[in-house]
């Protein structure tokens, strides 16, 4: 692969054009820093866009070379992937159709995605990374609702909205104000640490502190929460697609 020189920095170049592309733009990845333009634009077109955003492309290379720490997964058929302490197979596709679809069958514990047949290579890649992300973040969003009523009826307590979020190092939180979110990518984790997710942030809307009131309401609903505690410290890092 072609490099691109930045000062001192030296990056992995990857340039496409093509005439489905319809403005020049450019996108850093972990791996390289990609160009796409349309067909027909000049290289010393494409030269100028990269000077103009020169400082950004440093900034944003280096922050992911600081920060990436997760393995580039590969998805294929056989992979497997972990949702709610299962392991589902992947099964993927291709097809003739512009659309990604993916689909659980829960009978065999398979994730079936069909793509279009003309995704290849990095960008077939890309777009299964997203389809799964997508389809963990609706599945989580069910699931987190059905542990979220079922607990706080059991609790006798009341939340108020409950919100998706996607959050580096928290898992979840509760508002003063009732609300409560939780991390789509707990949804990778064994079931009993997602009740243990749930009953921590339904315990705050009793105790707002992590005080030992707090962790006498939690262990009366969930006696091993040290446990799953563990669990996420040390696997937690580890639910990432
Ligand atoms: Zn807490």
């Amino acid at each position: 692969m072609p490099s691109l020189k930045l000062g001192n920095t030296v990056i992995p170049y990857e340039e496409r054009r093509s005439r489905r592309i319809k403005r020049i733009s450019i996108r850093v990845t972990p791996e390289k820093v990609r160009v796409s333009a349309p067909a027909r634009t000049s290289k010393s077109e494409i030269q100028a866009f990269i000077d103009k955003n020169r400082d950004w492309i440093i900034q944003n290379w280096t922050k992911l070379q600081e920060t990436m720490v997760k393995p580039q997964r590969v998805y294929e058929t056989g992979e497997k992937i972990p949702f709610v302490g299962k392991e589902l197979t992947l099964e993927i596709m291709d097809t003739p159709q512009k659309m990604i679809r993916a689909l659980y069958k829960k009978e065999n514990e398979v994730l079936e995605i069909k793509i279009p047949q003309e995704l290849q290579g990095e960008q077939r890649q890309e777009a299964l990374r997203e389809i799964i992300e997508k389809w963990y973040k609706q599945k989580a969003r069910t699931v987190f609702l059905q542990k979220l009523n079922n607990w706080s009826q059991q609790m006798g307590v009341s939340y108020n909205q409950f919100r998706l979020k996607e959050q580096k190092t928290r898992w979840g939180s509760c508002s003063s104000l009732g609300n409560i979110n939780l991390n789509w990518r707990a949804i990778m984790a064994p079931e009993p640490v997602l009740d243990y997710l749930v009953i921590h942030e339904l315990s705050h809307l009793r105790h707002m502190d992590h005080s030992s009131e707090f962790w006498e309401n939690v262990a009366c609903y969930c006696p091993e929460h040290a446990l799953h505690r563990r669990w996420l410290k040390e696997k937690g890092h580890g639910l990432v697609i």
